[in-house]
């Protein structure tokens, strides 16, 4: 066992990771990267087939952001923004507004999805007190959801694995189906779809509309339940019943945004425009932690006043706005303009489109869902009845496993094998991942 591979048994408690087994197998221990691969202790090579947890845009070691970080450094590592501004934070916060969907002109920066999250349930909730609707306190969730592991956004969260042990400290949500296809509760296949999700939401908001501050979803893609996809228009339907019965609406793009649905955000596709949007993840390249919450100009006026008014937001963390940070991810806004790395997208995601083809044949393979560079491979003991393996007997992890030795890195989540490779990845990187994948598939089920 390698010296570090070592110490990180002894000493680390790892995220979502049953440390038991952890310390009883041999580990990897990341050294290096370069381009759309991770490099071992060993010298070994894999692609990073999840983008090193949905965070990385361009790669690894993409020179612009090297540079600026360094730049940036030799400047100002970090300064507080509670009473001071910053270069980095100031220009970054126009550039996401220029690309943000119309109407979304303040930003509210913080660390992680989680608190990306955290601060747009908190702004939401704090708005309609300034309006004087106080009694609109409460939050229409999805089923499945995942929106991060603080309190208050995994009260809104649906994952039973990750929730119900926590539920007595959580607040509670009205919980609404969530809009997945292949899991419809209410239709055998899209083609019968007769939009119960939609009306599900509808009736609520009809019923309880003044009691409820905001509807808070995942757009397109339900990612940390397993890249879970909603019906063609889902997103829109659900905006207009949000205006219909004034209630706001929070969009989480932390793993969606940055052109991982194949356009710069989620909501485009729908031409949506939600009064919240909190974005982490690829906001950096996949460099540093960093996130911020966009909302509208009414929303902010609400907050506006005298101190003695006490329409204060009092949220905000120590590295807040952080200029490394934001240094980061003007860079990597700025490769996205240089690069026209949206323009790109569709030849890639026709790409793996093409090449996700051979998958659907594999006996145990349930369903094959792609949104834009995300998929995810539902594994099944028997697809045609849509019978699951048992829970305990890890299919997901065994396949990812067989990729490691075939040369990609990627995780499971559950029996749904997960792909989001960097936006960098080329043609023939894309074909050669998914070959691994469909072999591991075959070779592990
Ligand atoms: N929201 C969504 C949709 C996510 O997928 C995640 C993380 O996977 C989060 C929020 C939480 O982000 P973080 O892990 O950076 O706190």
């Amino acid at each position: 066992m390698n010296e570090f591979e070592a110490k990180d048994k002894e000493f680390i408690w790892h995220p979502f990771t049953q440390m038991k087994s952890w310390r009883e197998t041999p580990q990897t221990v990341i050294v290096a990267a370069q381009g759309n691969k991770l490099i071992d202790q060993d010298g070994r090579e894999y692609y990073d087939g999840v983008s090193s947890l949905w965070v990385n845009i361009h790669g690894h070691r993409k020179k612009e952001i090297d540079a600026a970080i360094i730049e940036q450094l030799g400047k100002v590592a970090h300064s507080t923004m509670l009473g001071l501004a910053n270069v980095p934070a100031s220009q970054l916060a126009e550039m996401l507004v220029e690309i943000a969907p119309a109407g979304l002109r303040k930003v509210f920066y913080s660390d992680d999805g989680s608190t990306a999250m955290e601060v747009a349930i908190k702004i939401a909730f704090q708005y309609w007190q300034h309006k004087g609707l106080g009694k609109k306190c409460r939050f229409v969730a999805l089923e499945q959801a995942y929106h991060g592991d603080t309190v208050g956004t995994v009260s809104v969260g649906g994952i039973d694995l990750f929730h119900r042990v926590f539920k007595p400290l959580l607040f509670d949500p009205i919980q609404v189906p969530s809009p997945s296809c292949y899991h419809c509760r209410f239709a055998a296949s899209p083609e019968e779809c007769c939009g119960e999700c939609v009306a599900a939401m509808e009736k609520v908001l009809a019923e309880q509309h003044e009691q409820i501050a905001a509807v808070v979803l995942e757009p397109l893609v339900q990612a940390a339940a397993g890249m879970l996809m909603s019906p063609p228009g889902y997103l829109a339907k659900i905006r207009e019943l949000t205006r219909r019965f004034n209630v706001l609406l929070i969009v989480d793009e932390v793993a969606t945004g940055f052109g991982r649905t194949g356009k710069m955000f989620a909501c485009e596709h729908e031409d949506v425009s939600p009064d919240l949007m909190a974005l982490s993840k690829g906001i950096t390249g996949g460099y540093l932690p960093l996130a911020a919450t966009l909302t509208t100009d009414e929303i902010y006026n609400a907050f506006l006043g005298e101190m003695s008014d006490k329409k204060t937001f009092y949220h905000g963390h120590s590295y807040t706005g952080n200029p490394l940070a934001c240094a980061a991810a003007v860079a990597n806004l700025r490769i996205f303009q240089n690069e026209k790395v949206i323009e790109a997208l569709p030849a890639k995601v026709e790409t793996i489109r093409r090449y996700l083809t051979p998958l659907r044949q594999l006996a145990h393979v349930g369903d094959v869902r792609q949104c834009g560079l995300i998929v995810g491979i539902e594994l099944m003991a028997d697809p045609a009845n849509k019978v699951p393996y048992a829970w305990h007997c890890g299919m997901g992890a065994q396949v990812c496993m067989k990729a490691r030795e075939y040369g990609l890195f990627i995780r499971p989540v559950g029996d749904v094998v997960v792909f989001m490779p960097p936006l960098s990845t080329t043609h023939a990187e894309l074909k050669h991942m998914l070959q691994i994948i469909c072999r591991s598939v075959e070779e592990a089920t």
